[in-house]
């Protein structure tokens, strides 16, 4: 069908008595599209096909953030927090900060254990020079990388990565892609491909992090495959805690239980 040279007139105030006071709708355009689920859908398989074809598992330790915490999701480290009720607690919420930091118990989140998940995804990284940085633990040879991985599941600042190397990576900053397909108000569930795409920080060795299981022999024999030709069930190898959720949106079910 021809597209019309000029758009049906909009309705006149007359053909629509219930609008009432308000302005009628004067915005002339041809259509408003539906939104095309199968370009998304399309799209999310080249992103994970790109993913296994040039990227490496990682393991993505999730922690435990202030948005579980209001959920009710975990309580606070009783290590640096303070027990129930204790003097330490209430200086603690008085102050909104532990007692120390870099607890070994939370690794510093001020939430009981510390991550929730440790999960094992498809990564694609894209890596800076070394970057020479002075921290609080002295001065560090570090390095930037951006990284993306699947859309099912979301990482925030602060959370860790672990390479097969036996490099660990912390979280700095987070983006996600959205593909638009339509008219519609654009959800993280809807229209969400890459969840997960953002900057990393290599950890020196004296970060918490390197306390986190499994230790770099572990992670090569986990993470290091060859030629695996075709995705790995590597369920074993993850951890949930009670509780974890892999998205904020809504509850997604976790791996092996789909
Ligand atoms: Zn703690």
């Amino acid at each position: 069908m021809p597209i019309p040279f000029d758009p049906p007139p909009s309705p006149t105030p007359d053909e629509f008595p219930m609008a009432g006071p308000i302005a009628p709708v004067d915005h002339k355009v041809y259509q408003l599209p539906d939104p095309q689920r199968y370009a998304l859908d399309q799209e999310r398989q080249r992103h994970i096909e790109a993913l296994y074809r040039l990227g490496e598992y990682a393991m993505f330790v999730l922690m435990w953030n202030l948005r579980d915490f209001d959920k009710g999701l975990v309580t606070r480290c009783s290590t640096c927090w303070g027990a129930d009720a204790s003097m330490k607690r209430r200086t603690a919420e008085v102050y909104k900060q532990a007692e120390k930091n870099d607890c070994p118990d939370c690794f510093g989140t001020t939430f009981e254990g510390g991550w929730k998940a440790k999960i094992i995804r498809p990564s694609l990284w894209d890596f800076g020079e070394d970057l020479d940085a002075d921290g609080r633990r002295g001065q560090t040879i570090t390095s930037a990388a951006a990284v993306q991985s699947t859309h099912d599941f979301q990482m925030h600042t602060g959370d860790y990565i672990l390479r097969g190397d036996g490099n660990r990576w912390r979280v700095s900053s987070m983006s996600s892609i959205h593909l638009r397909v339509g008219f519609e108000v654009p959800l993280a569930e809807r229209n969400i491909i890459a969840f997960n795409f953002g900057q990393a920080m290599r950890e020196d060795e004296s970060s918490p992090s390197y306390s986190l299981t499994p230790d770099t022999t572990g992670l090569r024999e986990i993470l290091d495959v060859t030629r695996p030709r075709f995705p790995l069930d590597l369920t074993d190898f993850e951890d949930f805690r009670d509780g974890a959720i892999l998205l904020d949106s809504y509850e997604t079910p976790r791996v092996g239980e789909a």
